[in-house]
Parts: structure tokens; C-alpha cells; sequence
């Protein structure tokens, strides 16, 4: 025990976590020169196409310095704002961090905040300044701004190119001189911390764990105590490039096992694995409720893949603790589910992985934030779906969730930016000058303005010199509406938004216009109406198609015929028949780029 390390890699994005994790498994020699490759931990296919973390990785690693044998427990973390949950939860199986600063950018938003993390878990934090190798590298100045951030001594920073390979024996040291072993009990009664999960088709369920107190034998009858359900240690062992089997993992280690669990509500991230006849006396304490940001439907393409969009749903969260749903339905759309999210590009990832990994096509319909909803009644009600908003006259008040936002940015973007967050309704709360021409700006903003394109936006009017972090306020009064969406008189309620009274108005006419583009011509005339209410505040018309596609090779072809067909088939994938009106799935999400 006195001789493991276990340790995680936090930074903002792209300031090198992974690359610095290769560097590591390398110089450890953990895996062989011939399976070697760049950002080796990102072994999701999405991560490897978007060259961004989605998952925490562990890899236990051997290291033998001065002397002495090691096992370094390694995790490889997100840097963006909506993996937050993967961060805090790895963070909570290691003694130390090593603090990743690109030399080039210095620190960023993500920087800051994950930093606090690893603080509040009383982390040994090593600062590491990364890409000393970049001609724009300014070492002086960004160790000046960890100084001031961490309260270290500047000779406590190490100076690294994860890409040259310059550094790495020096981090390697200091993660073994620095980071305290672990603590516990190794002949204590066994808990285990579940902190990652992931289903196995094959083999069941394979769950994460850190060992706080005592050891696991292979064959173990092993009890989880959140759901009190008994199993058998079937396999146990350590992450190493694979899963490698041991027959004991001890007190201090991270390992996984597997027993044959096939049902996906059997396990629950955060959850403590004791051993029967070494039983603790309580779990550990797990890790804080996600609190999801973003709500949306899910609903599959095909009505009848309901339960089996269920099925998926359940695996994908065993994955993905962040992931919240219950089911709902739709007038427009059916049966689905209501998903809670942490952010747009959760979301996204999510409907990625629901197709990827699961083969299901889906729908997702308009993002919303959750409002408190008084009504005239006094009945308190949590809307996070505009079908459910009540009627305008039963409403007494509606409150919208704030969120703290921090900006970090260069002097010369501070009036755009400005500019930008007073459009949001954001009210400047402080700013901070972290160098002559780094500046900290601190805004308080409703989150509905937030989630959605505000981050593009500020990486465009800064041309990516900003970086943006944001943590939950509270509620405040809010001045909502519910905007309907009617095609041909029909209600969709799948369309609908809840938007500032405010901006109500401009927001009905640009959705009509944009639905008007979005909308695929028809037979028939399509008439797209913006309604509050009764009243009718924006319209605009789809008009028919003049000929049949089909009629067009009548008779003879009837090869091509049945192309047309197939190819009209493939294009309806993705859409949905409201009515008699055919929605494409960018419809719902349109009032992302209404601006
Ligand atoms: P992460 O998001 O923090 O995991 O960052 P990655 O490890 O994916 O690296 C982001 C980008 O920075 C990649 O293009 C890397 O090749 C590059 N990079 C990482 N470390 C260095 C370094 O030390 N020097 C230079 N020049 N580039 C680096
Ligand atoms: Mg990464």
C-alpha cells in the first residue's frame, strides 16, 4: 500500500491531459512500443473523430524508482464544462492531481475550476506547465499566474512538453515523492467505492472500483449496499491497456470486477461494495447528486423501438453516470423519455452514443432549462417540457435558474464580450485582471441563456480567446412564455419553447422562418404559425411541391422508380409525421440557431 500512487490528470481542454498521459504510459513501459498511439486513453471512437475526452480513463501503470517497485494509478480526465461529473468522480479515487497548464494560453477557465475540485478532495496538486516546446510558450508569465492560483512555490512547477517527451521522468518523481500513499485498513471489514461502470454484452456488467479498506479475493460473495443485492466475485482485476485478472485486489488499488450482472438498474455509480464475511458497517459516502442542466426528449424514429430505446438508455447510463431520464410522452411524437443533460454537447454525445453503441435512431426534441412554475392554485411544479406549462391564467409566477458564470479572457474582447452577455440578460457582477492582459469576467445569467449557442458565440467574438465556466446559482423570477408552434392549425407540441417575454416576439418570427427552410415541401400548402397563448404572433408558409417526384418516370424505369423510393425512405430516417406534416429532426432543433 505504502507503495501506491493513485493520481488523476485535470486541466482545461486541450492543454494536453492525454498526451501527457501517453507520455507516462510510455516512459513505464506499460504497453509495447507496437500498440502505442497518440491520445492512447481516448479509445471511444467519438473521442478519437473529435480529439476531445469524453470519458474518465484509468490505467494502472508499474514504475520502479530508487529502488523501489511502484503501482501508479493513473485516470485521464475531460477538460469540458459538461463532463464536470467524470472529473469530480475520478477525483474522488486519487490522492493527487497533476495540474496541466498549456504554456501557451495560461490559465483558462476549466483550469480554475477543476483545480477547486481536487482542492475540496484535499488533493496534493502538482502543477505541470505543458507545450514549453510552442515558440508562443510564455513560461514566465503563466508560472506567475499557478503561483498566484495554487499558492506554490514556483520552483514546485514542472516544466514539460508532453509532446517532446521533456518533463516526464521529472513528474513521474514527484508523483511519487509527492502524492501521500493511500490510507485504510488493509485487514479492515472491505469497502470499495463504485465510481465507473460499463456494459458488457458478453461478460455483464464490469464496475470500476477503489479499494478504501481491506481486499477482495477472486470468488468473493460480494453484497452492493445501495441496492443490497449478493453476488459472487467471478472476476476480478486491474485496468491495465486491457482488463488483466489478479486473484486479490487490496486496500489502496483500483480494480474491476465482474459477476455476471446482466440488468443495468443493479448498479448504481457511487454505490459500495462490501464482502459478506467481511462486512462493513456503512457505505462510503458516494458522490454528490449530478444536477442536470439541459432537458430534452428522446424518442425513437420508429414508434415500435420503445423498449428497446429503454434498454439502451439503461446501458448508456451505466456509462454515463451524468445521464438522467424518465419516461414521457408526446402527442406529436409518442412514447419517450425525458432526458436531463449537463449541457449541449452532452446531449449530443448522448444521441451519438444511443446510435453508435446501440443502434438506435433518435429524435431529440427542443432543449429547455427547468422553471418553478407556481400556480394560481399555489401549486408548485417543476416544467422542464413546455406541454407542461400551464395555461397562461393559471399562472401566478414562474421562476428561471441562474447560474454564476466566469469568463476569462484577453483586454481586447472584454467590450464584445460585454456586449454579448448583457444580450443574455447576464448583469456583470465583478472583474478580476489576472495579468496586464488576462482578464477574469464574473456575470450572473439565466442558464436558458447559456446552454444553448452562448459558448459558440463567445468563442467566435473573442476568435477563441475565451474560455467559459459556470456553476448553479439558484432560481429568480423570471417573465416566461410559452411559445406554441401550430402546422396547417395543429399544434406541435414537441416544437414548443419557453422563452423571456422579452424576446418572444423576434424568437416566433425567425423559428417561422427557419421552419420555413427546415420543412421539406409537401403535396399541400404548410402553414407555420408562432402562437402565445390564443395569440397568433408570427406566420409563414411552405409551399406545395408542383409534381409528383414519381410522376416524373412513369411507366417505363421502374428500376429508378424504386430507387426514388429507397432514397425517399433513407431521408425520412430522421423524421417524424406530425399530422399530416413530415418534421425533419433538425426542425426540433432550430431555435438553437435562430441567431
Ligand atoms: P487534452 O484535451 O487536455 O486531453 O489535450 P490533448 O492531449 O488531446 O492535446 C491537445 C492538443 O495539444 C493535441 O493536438 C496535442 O498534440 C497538443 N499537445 C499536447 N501536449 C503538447 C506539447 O507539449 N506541445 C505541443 N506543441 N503540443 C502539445
Ligand atoms: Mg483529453
Amino acid at each position: 500500500m505504502n507503495n501506491i500512487r493513485n493520481f488523476c490528470i485535470i486541466a482545461h481542454i486541450d492543454h494536453g491531459k492525454s498526451t501527457l498521459a501517453d507520455r507516462l504510459i510510455e516512459q513505464t513501459q506499460t504497453v509495447s512500443q507496437r500498440q502505442m498511439q497518440n491520445q492512447l486513453l481516448d479509445d471511444m471512437d467519438l473521442e478519437r473523430e473529435r480529439g476531445i475526452t469524453i470519458k474518465s480513463h484509468a490505467i494502472q501503470m508499474d514504475y520502479k524508482f530508487e529502488g523501489q517497485q511502484y503501482v501508479l494509478n493513473l485516470i485521464d480526465t475531460p477538460g469540458h464544462v459538461d463532463f464536470s461529473y467524470e472529473v469530480s468522480r475520478s477525483i474522488a479515487a486519487c490522492e493527487g492531481a497533476l495540474l496541466v497548464v498549456d504554456a501557451s494560453q495560461g490559465i483558462e477557465a476549466q483550469t480554475i475550476s477543476n483545480l477547486y475540485l481536487a482542492l475540496g478532495h484535499d488533493l496534493e496538486i502538482i502543477p505541470v506547465l505543458n507545450k514549453i516546446d510552442l515558440p508562443g510558450a510564455m513560461p514566465e508569465e503563466v508560472s506567475d499566474q499557478i503561483v498566484d492560483l495554487i499558492g506554490c512555490e514556483r520552483s514546485d512547477i514542472i516544466h514539460a512538453s508532453a509532446k517532446e517527451g521533456i518533463g516526464i521522468a521529472e513528474i513521474l518523481a514527484a508523483v511519487v515523492h509527492r502524492i501521500p500513499a493511500p490510507k485504510g485498513e488493509p485487514d479492515g471489514a472491505f469497502q470499495g467505492l463504485i465510481f465507473d461502470s460499463v456494459f458488457n454484452s458478453y461478460r455483464g456488467i464490469e464496475v470500476i472500483f477503489r479499494v478504501y479498506n481491506g481486499e477482495i479475493r477472486k470468488g468473493d460473495k460480494v453484497k452492493f449496499m445501495a441496492t443490497g443485492r449478493e453476488y459472487y466475485a467471478d472476476e476480478i482485476g486491474v485496468l491495465r491497456l486491457e482488463k488483466e485478472p489478479r486473484d486479490v485486489i487490496k486496500t489502496g488499488d483500483v480494480g474491476y470486477l465482474i459477476s455476471g450482472i446482466k440488468t443495468a438498474k443493479e448498479v448504481k455509480v457511487g454505490d459500495t461494495i462490501t464482502r459478506m464475511d467481511r462486512l462493513a458497517a456503512e457505505a462510503i459516502k458516494g458522490f454528490e447528486d449530478v444536477k442536470p442542466m439541459v432537458f430534452a426528449g428522446i424518442y425513437p424514429v420508429d414508434t415500435s423501438e420503445f423498449e428497446e430505446l429503454r434498454e439502451a438508455m439503461e446501458k448508456l447510463q451505466l456509462n454515463d453516470a451524468a445521464l438522467i431520464w424518465e419516461p414521457e410522452t408526446s402527442a406529436a411524437l409518442g412514447f419517450g423519455f425525458r432526458c436531463g443533460f449537463l449541457g449541449m454537447l452532452h446531449m449530443e454525445i448522448v444521441q451519438e452514443r444511443l446510435e453508435r453503441e446501440f443502434d438506435m435512431t433518435v429524435i431529440t426534441t427542443v432543449p429547455s432549462v427547468q422553471f418553478n412554475v407556481t400556480t394560481t392554485k399555489e401549486e408548485l411544479l417543476k416544467v422542464s417540457a413546455p406541454s407542461e406549462m400551464p395555461e397562461p391564467n393559471h399562472i401566478e409566477s414562474i421562476e428561471e435558474p441562474f447560474i454564476a458564470a466566469q469568463i476569462i479572457t484577453k483586454s481586447e474582447y472584454v467590450g464584445a464580450i460585454m456586449k454579448l452577455c448583457m444580450d443574455k440578460r447576464g448583469i456583470l457582477k465583478n472583474q478580476v485582471y489576472l495579468t496586464s492582459d488576462r482578464i477574469e469576467l464574473q456575470f450572473e445569467m439565466p442558464l436558458s441563456e447559456v446552454v444553448f449557442d452562448f459558448f459558440d458565440r463567445l468563442k467566435t467574438i473573442s476568435r477563441g480567446y475565451a474560455s467559459l465556466d459556470y456553476q448553479y446559482l439558484g432560481f429568480k423570477e423570471g417573465d416566461m412564455v410559452k411559445l406554441d408552434i401550430m402546422l396547417n392549425g395543429e399544434k406541435v407540441d414537441a416544437l414548443s419553447a419557453i422563452v423571456h417575454r422579452d424576446k418572444a416576439y423576434e424568437w416566433g418570427k425567425r423559428l417561422c422562418e427557419k421552419l420555413r427552410e427546415l420543412l421539406p415541401r409537401q403535396q399541400f400548402e404548410i402553414a407555420i404559425q408562432a402562437a402565445i397563448g390564443q395569440k397568433i404572433i408570427a406566420r409563414e408558409t411552405v409551399k406545395a411541391l408542383r409534381k409528383d417526384v414519381l410522376a416524373k418516370c412513369y411507366g417505363g424505369d421502374i428500376s429508378r422508380k424504386r430507387k426514388l423510393l429507397e432514397k425517399q425512405k433513407k431521408g425520412k430516417k430522421r423524421m417524424r409525421q406530425v399530422g399530416n406534416v413530415e418534421i425533419p429532426q433538425e426542425a426540433f432543433m432550430a431555435v438553437l440557431k435562430l441567431e
